[in-house]
């Protein structure tokens, strides 16, 4: 689908800023490729065309082990302070150069200690060295991390997880709950959320992504979801999107991730679209740029020519992006 509009210009806007890219799975390919070879993860002598071709995902999967061999590889190699720091760094400076006047990165420390065992206060602290450094280079930039309590590490891990946030409450500037959907309804963690709701943390939930609208309802009902990460099921539900409206909730969309991971089948057919033209607070984001191989440039690329958003539309996302960014300093 073509748009007769001009093209649009990131570079444009005062502050274009990403509310959801997951840092863990954010890194260069040739730095990946780097860190797995010096690991003895990926044969030496690997040339980078050939492990960005096999490892990148440009199609979409056909089972979710497609996409779970390559989570693996990320756990394999963060698992150093030394090489957080750098992947925070480097994230950064990938930002700065797709145009990004700030990001929201988020992380599960469930996710990269799985296998290092690496304490999370080591992760917070390697992401946070880089960050600053990032800072100096950058100082413009804005940046804050949010923390993922992953549904699949159980009850447990994802209380871990709202203790951890709890504890450090000037390290984060919001809290995730994410992973499979399915058999994880929203409602058996309203209990365990009480104290982030208490605490007025600012909660964004990855729902409805290729579940039921019921676990959108769940995330903002019973769970206190200022953001819903994807949401993409609130097409299906009218009296949802009455009501997100009404609540002012913010849907952090991602295109090139809902095709690579078949929740839509065709770009064209994606409802950020719809949504936005009903007055839904929608935004444009990479998701997992490391898995994808995309940059929010490219986002905005396939939000144009493959969606068919006009230049306003888009300049509407990222303002809606600004409006709801848990960034203390651009809200
Ligand atoms: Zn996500």
């Amino acid at each position: 689908m073509k748009t007769n509009s001009p093209p649009f210009r990131l570079e444009a806007l005062p502050y274009p800023i990403e509310l959801h890219r997951h840092l863990d799975v954010s890194l260069r390919v040739s730095t990946l490729l780097e860190l797995a070879i010096e690991r003895g993860l990926v044969t030496s002598g690997t040339s980078l065309e050939l492990f960005s071709n096999e490892f990148l995902l440009k199609t979409p999967v056909k089972n979710l082990t497609d996409c779970l061999s390559k989570f693996e590889l990320y756990q394999k190699v963060l698992d150093r302070f030394d090489v957080l720091e750098r992947v925070a760094l480097e994230a950064v400076e990938d930002c700065v150069r797709e145009g990004l006047g700030g990001v929201e990165f988020r992380f599960s420390p469930t996710f990269i200690s799985q296998y290092s065992r690496i304490p999370w206060l080591e992760i917070l602290d390697g992401f946070e060295s880089g960050l600053n450094k990032a800072k100096l280079k950058f100082p413009k930039f804005k940046v804050g991390l949010i923390v993922i309590a992953s549904r699949d590490a159980g009850m447990s891990g994802v209380e871990k997880t709202i203790d951890f946030f709890l504890q450090h409450p000037t390290h984060f500037i919001g809290f995730d709950l994410a992973g499979p959907e399915s058999g994880f309804p929203p409602r058996q963690y309203r209990e365990l959320f009480k104290p982030l709701i208490e605490a007025n943390a600012n909660i964004t939930i990855h729902a409805g992504e290729g579940e039921s609208p019921d676990n959108i309802w769940g995330a903002i009902e019973d769970l206190g979801a200022k953001r819903i990460g994807h949401g993409i099921s609130i097409i299906t539900d009218s009296a949802l999107i009455r009501e997100a409206i009404k609540r002012n909730i913010c849907f952090e969309m991602c295109p090139t991730s809902n095709y690579i991971t078949a929740c839509v089948i065709e770009l064209s057919k994606h409802p950020i679209a719809p949504l936005l033209r009903q007055g839904l607070a929608v935004t444009l984001n990479t998701d997992d740029p490391g898995i994808f191989g995309v940059t929010i440039q490219d986002e905005i690329r396939v939000s144009q020519s493959a969606i068919g958003l006009s230049t306003r539309e888009i300049t509407k996302c990222f303002e809606n992006a600004n409006a709801h960014s848990f960034l203390p300093t651009v809200s």
